[in-house]
Formats: structure tokens, C-alpha cells, sequence
């Protein structure tokens, strides 16, 4: 679970009731708890304890450095994929051993920059990156490391724009051809590739696919070391379930129980890339109400955050759970569900301000009766949420603050208007 509770029939962020947030900081803005956040990373680290496990936050589910900072000081490495998460990972003091880089399209420049930074190892995504990497570490006189990312043909249930374990995917290699790749590169004096890295996208509520992808990666890890390759690592990825909804995903135990024994008996290192199962529920959008409207049969909720500030329901029809932050205390939450049920409901879609019809947040949403100024809270939205978060319509970002006990401070500033052109001339 989370620090997101209601006392009274308020909502409070730990220690702190968000509409003192809302009257120092403005609307929209993002709350996420430190408690909460730690707490994820730390269930991960000792799930996996029984085998060598580097956790990799994945930075670009949440990248302020404030958030960086805090994971890399309980001990976390980050996975990066492109060079401004390698400046935000060193901006926050990261152990630059601990960072994995993956992406289908690392330019030259963004390697350069993570060879002279030195970091862990480079997530290799075909041929040609491995044969330019290979190239570009001989000419900048550095060694390094690599996994190969294969493609395990896994498929599950996941919206489809976000699935990417299958073989008609633009990431990774497809097993049969990681044996050509290592049996090119795989002696390789200037880039060690030594590893093998699986992602199978997001969206999984069962361990299963995970499970499995292991299964199928394990034959060619042994064909490898029998044809006298080194397999030290298996890079298992990120999309660990997170709550969106109250307790309807593994947890990092349930996740660790099906996987640390096959690792463990084929002797293998892990680096996992968590990043929405540490981050997501670690943070809210705070919104006010600024009309509510009806039109037709419908009602609709009018909130001061729209699509630019969080697009996920837009771009993958995402569920995020909706409550007012200060409600009757018959309207306290025992759950975050689809489908709330209690007396005296309304039903309405939350949407945005901004000039698009997929400017929502919700549709035929049941929600307790909100009023003009009222505030909202957008639960779940600490991933994929301010970091997708963009300036349409001239809006301003978001700030975001970060809440450790009964305090709290504001990690990121709201844009002014002035920062809106100052990069214009
Ligand atoms: C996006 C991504 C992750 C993190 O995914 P989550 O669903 O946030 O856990 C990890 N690894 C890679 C390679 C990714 O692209």
C-alpha cells in the first residue's frame, strides 16, 4: 500500500493534509511520499536477497533528482535511456557503476557520454548498436559491458501500445538470433557481453510471464556457456505490477519466490529496472475543480490538470483511481476500485481544460458530489506522470513536491509564464 489516507475525511500525504499543499503550492501539482517510495524500493531489495540483485529504478517512470537522490542513497542504480537521464543519474549523485542504458536508438553522442561516464552496462537492442558500440569504446580507449536484449515472444494481457515482449516488437533480438550475435561479439576485448536483458513491457498482473520469459531465456543461456561464452547477468527489466488498483498485482515477494530459484540454479547475477511498481502509487495529482457542467445526460468534472500534465488515460486508456480530497465521512475509500459502491454517488467524467476531445481522466466515473473548488485527487500518478508531462496550450508544468513525514518541500517549481519563452528569441 501507500501513505495516501484519508484521517477525518481528509486526504493526507503522510503527515500532511494536501489541501495545506494545494494553499502554499497551487493546482495542479504532484505530492509524492518518500515513505512510500522507499518502502517499494526496499520490499524489492530484500525479496531478492537470497541472489546477487542490482535494482535499477528506472528513471524515466519519475526523474526529479530529489527522487533520484533519495533511491540512490538507500542504495539503488538507475536504468537510463538517453542522455538526459545520465546527467539527471549523476545530477543526483548516482554510482554511475550501478546504471544500465537501454533504447533501440542511443546516438553517438549519448554513448560517448555514458562510456566516459563509465557506467554499468549497455543494454544492447541488435547488431548494429553492439558493432557501433564496439567502434566508439575503441576510439574513446574505454572498456565496458553489455547485455543483449532478447526478444522472449512472450504475450500477455497489456493494452497494446505498451507491449513489447513480442517478436514483432522494435526492441531486443529474438532468441534464435542472440547465439549469432554473441558468436560475433561474444570475445569481444573491448566490450564484454556477458549478459542477457529481457523487458517485457508493463501491464502484467500475474508473475506467469515472467516466469516463463526466464524459462525460455535459461536453454539459451546454457547453449551459450556450452559453446564457451560468459553469462554472468540476467537483466530481467522492469513492469512489475503496481496498484492502480488496491491489491490486484504481485508483490515484489510474490515476484521473487517464482524467480530467485531459477536464477539461482543456473548461477546467474539479476538486475531488475523497476520503475512504476516503486513510483507509481509514491505520488498523486492534486487538482481543483473548476466548473462542473452538464451536457445531455452527461455530467462532467472540469479540473485544472488536463492531458499535458498526465496523459495516460489519453494515450492508454489508463485507470487511475479519482476521489475528492476532503469528503463526507460516509465517502471514505476502503478500496480504490473500477467500480466504487456506495450510496449517494454521481457519476461524471473528470476531463480537462485543454482544446482535445481525449483531454480526460476519467469516463462515467461514480464519485462523491463535487462542488466548484473543490479538490480532486488523481491517485496513482507518480509514474509516467510529470515526466511525460508537456507545456500544450501554453500550460504551465506542474511543480512537484515531495512529502517525508509531517513535512514537505517543493522538488520542482511551477513554470511561470516566462519560462514558458525563455528559451525563444
Ligand atoms: C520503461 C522501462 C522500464 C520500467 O518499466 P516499469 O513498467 O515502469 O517498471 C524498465 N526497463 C526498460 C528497458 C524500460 O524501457
Amino acid at each position: 500500500m501507500d501513505s495516501f489516507i484519508y484521517k477525518n475525511g481528509r486526504l493526507f500525504a503522510e503527515g500532511v493534509d494536501v489541501a495545506e499543499i494545494a494553499e502554499q503550492v497551487g493546482t495542479p501539482v504532484y505530492i509524492y511520499s518518500k515513505s512510500t517510495l522507499l518502502d517499494h524500493f526496499r520490499k524489492i531489495q530484500s525479496a531478492y536477497a537470497g541472489i546477487d540483485t542490482t535494482v535499477c529504478y528506472s528513471i524515466k517512470a519519475c526523474g526529479n533528482i530529489n527522487i533520484l537522490r533519495a533511491l540512490a542513497g538507500a542504495g539503488s542504480g538507475f536504468d537510463i535511456v538517453s542522455g538526459g537521464e545520465l546527467y539527471r543519474a549523476q545530477q543526483a549523485g548516482a554510482d554511475v557503476r550501478k546504471v544500465v542504458f537501454a533504447g533501440v536508438g542511443k546516438t553517438d553522442k549519448e554513448v560517448l557520454e555514458a562510456l566516459s561516464a563509465g557506467i554499468g552496462y549497455f543494454n544492447i537492442e541488435s547488431e548494429a548498436e553492439m558493432e557501433n558500440l564496439v567502434r566508439l569504446a575503441q576510439r574513446a580507449g574505454k572498456k565496458t559491458r553489455a547485455a543483449l536484449r532478447v526478444n522472449p515472444d512472450i504475450k500477455y494481457d497489456s493494452h497494446k501500445n505498451i507491449t513489447t515482449g513480442v517478436k514483432e516488437t522494435k526492441f531486443g533480438v529474438d532468441i534464435e538470433r542472440a547465439l549469432r550475435v554473441f558468436e560475433q561479439y561474444g570475445h569481444n576485448s573491448t566490450v564484454d557481453l556477458c549478459a542477457i536483458h529481457v523487458h517485457l513491457g508493463s501491464g502484467g498482473k500475474t508473475i506467469d510471464p515472467y516466469v516463463n520469459s526466464v524459462k525460455k531465456v535459461l536453454p539459451l543461456v546454457e547453449e551459450l556457456r556450452a559453446k564457451g561464452f560468459r553469462v554472468e547477468t540476467l537483466d530481467l527489466g522492469g513492469g512489475y505490477g503496481a496498484d492502480y488498483e488496491s491489491d490486484t498485482v504481485p508483490s515484489a515477494a510474490d515476484y521473487a519466490a517464482g524467480l530467485v530459484p531459477l536464477l539461482k540454479a543456473a548461477k546467474l547475477k539479476l538486475i531488475l529496472e523497476p520503475g512504476k511498481s516503486i513510483i507509481a502509487n509514491a505520488g498523486v495529482l492534486l487538482t481543483r475543480t473548476i466548473y462542473k457542467k452538464t451536457g445531455g445526460q452527461k455530467t462532467f468534472v472540469i479540473v485544472d490538470a488536463g492531458m499535458n500534465d498526465l496523459i495516460r488515460p489519453c494515450l492508454y486508456e489508463a485507470f487511475h483511481f479519482i476521489w475528492p480530497a476532503q469528503v463526507e465521512r460516509q465517502f471514505v475509500p476502503q478500496k480504490r476500485t473500477k467500480d466504487v459502491e456506495m450510496e449517494g454517488l454521481e457519476v461524471a467524467d473528470v476531463v480537462g481544460p485543454i482544446c482535445e476531445s481525449t483531454d480526460y481522466f476519467a469516463k462515467d466515473r461514480a464519485l462523491p458530489p463535487v462542488q466548484r473548488g473543490d479538490l480532486v485527487a488523481i491517485f496513482t500518478a507518480g509514474a509516467y506522470g510529470f515526466t511525460m508531462a508537456g507545456n500544450y496550450n501554453a500550460r504551465p508544468l506542474a511543480a512537484e513536491v515531495l512529502v517525508d513525514g509531517d513535512r514537505f518541500s517543493v522538488i520542482r517549481r511551477r513554470q511561470s509564464y516566462e519560462d514558458l519563452v525563455a528559451l525563444e528569441r
